[in-house]
């Protein structure tokens, strides 16, 4: 089976992580500062903290900007649940903003829309989690200009998007935001086996979340609420979890980070192909644009003829001939789960038709251009 996705661990990846397995310390040593820095380096954020998963990065992330009960989050229906599960994590209640039919990111529009009216009824959101679907940078400039317009807090949802950029700076420096979370489960840009990292150019939401990923404790006299009893003080200012990375996950991270921009390219070129390849056959494909390069995370795709019958058929097509077809995104708010608070179909119909519609097919640094080839014509064998 030619999986939709894939890691690319390399043996000077192994070799860093047996390092940190030989050395004195498996968490809390030096390797995750170093991690840190290193991704403050790449995405030059001023701050960055290292943490489990980009969901415990999420939840911190809305945490530190104080998200709580009778507040607002808003976000995508077309993206992972951990994206809208940060809000309930907090007590507050969570909403959906549609998708663009072309870019299929947040539809900065119905935004502005639902924002105007939000204002009237005061329910307007606390925070907006943007999604970079795909590893494509949405439209940071335009709601940018609205959350100082109507003063919401901005988390880039950056899951899919390490290594993109939008108007030439690394996605990740929080030129448009307050806050950036990244993944590194091992489908993402890089790989930390299980991690995730939030990164701020402000400090005290960096020195918030460093202390909610770690019990809410803190061993910086400057912080303390009185002074320390001795060196062994530490105070616990705020209810916190055990959310930290340990450096044997970091030395992993790390290794692989020297590698992103590679990777990055490599899934271009597979990108590239099947721009080309593709483009006669009766599908939409994904949007590219100038003022933005994105990571290529997934390679989506829609069927624009007689959608959901096709759809499945295709689905089943490519699996039965060992292509590792996968489906992003089943919207958030069709889930049970959500549903149960009163969400239903038709309340955000671009994300449900894209739903309907959509194949992710294999992009990954190292999938083979003769397996690509193979993607490629058995594509081409479904629609002739
Ligand atoms: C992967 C992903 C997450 C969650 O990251 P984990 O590291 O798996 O917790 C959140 N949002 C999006 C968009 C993702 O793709």
């Amino acid at each position: 089976m030619i999986p939709y996705s894939r890691q690319s661990v390399f043996q000077e990846d192994i070799d860093a992580v047996v390092d940190v397995l030989e050395s004195n310390f498996l968490t809390q040593g030096p390797v995750v500062p170093e991690f840190e820095k290193a991704i403050c380096e790449y995405t030059r954020a001023q701050f960055a903290v290292a943490v489990n998963s980009g969901t415990s990065a999420l939840h911190i992330a809305c945490l530190s900007l104080g998200l709580g009960k009778d507040d607002y989050l808003w976000t995508v229906p077309n993206t992972f649940v951990a994206s809208a599960n940060c809000g309930l994590y907090c007590g507050a209640q969570v909403d959906f903003v549609d998708i663009d039919a072309q870019s299929w990111n947040i539809d900065v529009e119905k935004l502005q829309e639902k924002l105007a009216i939000a204002a009237k009824s005061g329910k307007l959101p606390k925070i907006l989690v943007v999604v970079h679907y795909a590893g494509l940078p949405a439209d940071m400039q335009q709601i940018h200009d609205l959350s100082k317009e109507y003063g919401f807090a901005v988390i880039e949802d950056a899951c899919h998007a390490l290594g993109a950029f939008y108007q030439q700076e690394p996605i990740g420096r929080c030129v448009f935001s307050d806050l950036t979370v990244f993944s590194f489960h091992p489908l993402k840009s890089i790989t930390s086996g299980e991690g995730g990292m939030a990164v701020t150019n402000d400090a005290q939401l960096a020195a918030q979340m460093k202390m909610l990923a770690s019990h809410g404790i803190t061993r910086d006299e400057s912080l303390m609420e009185k002074s320390p009893d001795g060196p062994w003080y530490y105070q616990q200012l705020y209810l916190g979890y055990n959310y930290r990375m340990s450096d044997i996950h970091a030395a992993l991270g790390l290794s692989q980070l020297k590698r992103l921009d590679n990777f990055v390219k490599k899934r271009r070129d597979v990108t590239e192909r099947y721009n080309k390849e593709l483009s006669k056959l009766p599908l939409q494909l994904p949007l590219s644009s100038n003022d933005r390069s994105s990571a290529h995370h997934l390679y989506p795709l829609r069927i624009t003829t007689s959608a959901d019958i096709q759809r499945k058929q295709l689905f089943i097509f490519l699996r039965e001939n060992g292509i590792g077809v996968n489906v992003h995104y089943i919207p958030v708010h069709l889930q049970p789960f959500y549903r149960k608070m009163g969400f239903r179909e038709g309340d955000f119909p671009v994300a449900e038709q894209f739903y309907q519609s959509a194949v992710s097919i294999p992009c990954y640094p190292t999938l083979t251009e003769q397996d690509q080839q193979f993607v490629i014509e058995s594509l081409k064998q479904f629609f002739q």
